[in-house]
């Protein structure tokens, strides 16, 4: 179907000095688990493992098992002890323009106050601390609390719902919540606690909230339960000795983002979750501590924000950004303005922002130095080639290599994604599985397809940052993840492999189209509709239909100086035609103003599928503003 024929080689410079050359593939397929074993050495363990993999009850794997660490000791104390202590760990940049810059020294006295402060609250090892809070550094510092006291911590994303928080820490039995007053978004303060109080009050299992000050605004309080952050941690000593914990202690529990359906709750433990999203940090962003500027716009309640702002980044000693808000507070160039000040070298974004500064236009980041960017990255869903391409010209300049990296909450970490110093990228595609990591696709038996084939994506052997579990569902893991194919882990996404090999994820299995017996992937249309210059975005879905089965409906927001018309529509439906063949093209044509996401940025298909074909709507809790389905239900008449 879609060709993409360009292909764009590593600049010479950053291939010469990368920390991850070509030979780490051979290495890899050689000794896989003598390579992840090497890996494991890159971080401070009390005992050092001498077990690699135990897979003798699969899927429950164990990594490392006689192994013990500390992980919090290994993001923080260890740079410190080894003269890095007045290295910024922390630039953080406030919505409101504050700014604050953490060093690891810092940051240690930090995390140990804390995790004194935890320990006050009665908090111990294996206990369940919820996490609500803004994207601001205490966020970071109370997952490293828990980390290092041996507590799970459960971040639940800061502006879900009263009804999103009580079914999390319901499922994960928390003892302890971590909020604040709230923070700020699209300048203004927005409330957190208020959600916080209603979700706890239906629970007395709940024993105290901790409040951070954030933006002063009045705030309820109960008393004997709340607890001010500042006032629990000022009162604490600043030395706090790590215990070490075997390297299969649980760290956390994240949902998933709630795309296609309920949020898992995903278990993730120590040692093989630390080793691996750290090696995937050194080698994907190719980070060199001691003079990059890292910045990850994730927010940390989705596992981006977890294995790339806390513990990969924080395990390999960078100097990273944080900022709070939106990307267009107070202006739409805030993002480019926050890489010119901080110098940033290293961005890793999302598809669903590089959409959007597209369809701001090109003369936003033109006016801001983005000079010292040298590695660019993408992740949470395919990005269209389209997208890509304006991502390495207008921030990249073309040179800056973009890694566009695939994984999961429950992969812990990065999969499949080219290295910036090895790979000839591709616009659109994934590519390879990193050094260590099986996968591959497969057809409807599960056999594995050949160059130029398409089907569904598996990891076929384990990896060290899996998933350990469903939260207290054993079953529904093994049901969810290990049942569809023998052996082999089902990751629910649809891929192809191109003539060289290489992998393209085509979208989610539940969303696979299927019009006159042909399958089509939604993110092939997506992307042939934002090839054309009128088209800034793009969702498909397939819609019952009596003579085909299924009919594409397509729904799309136009870029600025565009309109929909009739001959719009007519425009696209051909262009798509002659992209990928008239079977593709869409029935129907909507331009919107918004696409439902959920709070992630991820398109919520199952919710459009479910307007077209005029149904009452799923799960919509996940979602960031339930105002976008009215507005979208409106334009569509019924259809039948
Ligand atoms: P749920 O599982 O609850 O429906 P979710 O799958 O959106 O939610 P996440 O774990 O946050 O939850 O997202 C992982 C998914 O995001 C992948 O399975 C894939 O569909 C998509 N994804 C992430 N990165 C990429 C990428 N680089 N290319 C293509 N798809 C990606
Ligand atoms: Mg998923």
């Amino acid at each position: 179907m879609l060709k993409e024929e360009r292909k764009f080689a590593p600049p010479a410079e950053l291939s010469a000095h990368a920390n991850v050359k070509a030979d780490a593939y051979e290495r890899a397929r050689e000794d896989r688990l003598g390579f992840w074993a090497e890996q494991a050495r890159r971080l401070s363990w009390e005992t050092e493992p001498t077990e690699t993999l135990d897979w003798s009850n699969p899927p429950f794997a164990k990594w490392f098992a006689d192994g013990k660490l500390n992980v919090a000791y290994n993001c923080v104390d260890r740079h410190v002890e080894a003269g890095n202590g007045d290295r910024v760990a922390i630039h953080f940049e406030g919505e409101p323009g504050d700014s604050r810059s953490i060093t690891y020294a810092q940051l240690k006295d930090e995390v140990s106050r804390a995790a004194n402060g935890l320990i006050e609250l009665g908090v111990g090892k294996g206990d369940r601390v919820a996490v609500y809070l803004p994207m601001i550094p205490e966020a970071v510092i109370a997952m490293l609390a828990c980390a290092r006291i041996g507590a799970m911590h459960s971040v639940v994303f800061g502006g879900f719902s009263a009804d999103a928080i009580a079914a999390r820490i319901a499922d994960a039995d928390a003892k302890v919540v971590i909020t604040a007053d709230g923070g700020y978004r699209r300048g203004k303060p927005s409330a957190l606690k208020p959600a916080v109080d209603a979700a706890v009050s239906r629970f007395d299992t709940v024993e105290h909230v901790v409040v951070v000050r954030r933006t002063g605004e009045d705030t309820a309080w109960t008393e004997g339960r709340d607890v001010w952050w500042h006032e629990l941690t000022e009162r604490q000593s600043a030395e706090h000795t790590p215990e070490a914990f075997e390297a299969e202690q649980p760290l956390f529990i994240l949902y998933t983002s709630g795309t296609t359906g309920k949020p898992k709750g995903i278990l993730h433990t120590s040692g093989g979750y630390l080793t691996q999203a750290s090696f995937t940090h050194h080698a994907v962003f190719d980070l060199k501590p001691e003079t990059d500027v890292y910045w990850c716009t994730a927010d940390i309640g989705w596992v981006t924000g977890h294995s790339y702002i806390v513990y990969g980044p924080l395990s390999n000693g960078a100097t990273q950004v944080m900022y709070e808000g939106t990307p267009d507070t107070p202006h739409q160039g805030r993002f480019w303005e926050i890489v010119q000040k901080y110098g940033v070298t290293i961005l890793y974004a999302a598809p669903t922002a590089i959409r959007t500064f597209m369809k701001w236009g090109d003369d936003i980041p033109a006016k801001f130095d983005l000079s010292s960017l040298r590695v660019l990255g993408s992740v949470g869903e395919p990005i269209n080639p389209e997208a890509w391409m304006w991502y390495r010209k207008n921030i990249g300049h073309d040179k800056a290599p973009i890694v566009d990296t695939w994984w999961q909450t429950e992969t812990g970490s990065m999969m499949i994604s080219p290295l910036p110093g090895v790979t000839a990228t591709k616009p659109g595609s994934a590519q390879t599985p990193l050094p260590g990591i099986s996968a591959t696709v497969v057809d409807d038996e599960g056999n594995e397809v050949g160059n130029g084939g398409g089907g569904y994506l598996v990891l076929t052997e384990p990896w060290p940052s899996m998933l350990r579990t469903i939260w207290g569902d054993d079953q529904r893991f093994i049901d969810t993840y290990w049942s569809r194919f023998e052996g082999k882990y089902f990751a629910g996404d649809g891929a192809k492999k191109d003539e060289d090999g290489d992998i393209w994820l085509l979208g989610r299995v539940d969303d696979v189209m299927l019009v006159s017996g042909h399958n089509i992937s939604t993110t092939e249309v997506e992307s042939a509709l934002v090839s054309h210059p009128a088209v800034a975005e793009a969702a498909v879905v397939g819609a019952a239909d009596q003579t085909t089965g299924q009919a594409i409906v397509a729904f799309v927001i136009l870029r600025g100086s565009a309109t929909e018309s009739e001959d719009l529509v007519a425009e696209l439906r051909n262009h798509v035609g002659a992209t990928l063949g008239p079977i593709a093209k869409p029935k129907r044509i909507m331009a919107v103003a918004e696409l439902p996401k959920t709070r992630s940025g991820k398109i919520m298909r199952r919710l459009l599928r479910d307007v077209a074909e005029n149904r009452e709507l799923g799960d919509v809790t996940t979602l960031t503003d339930s105002s976008v389905m009215d507005l979208i239900q409106s334009k569509l008449p019924a259809s039948g």
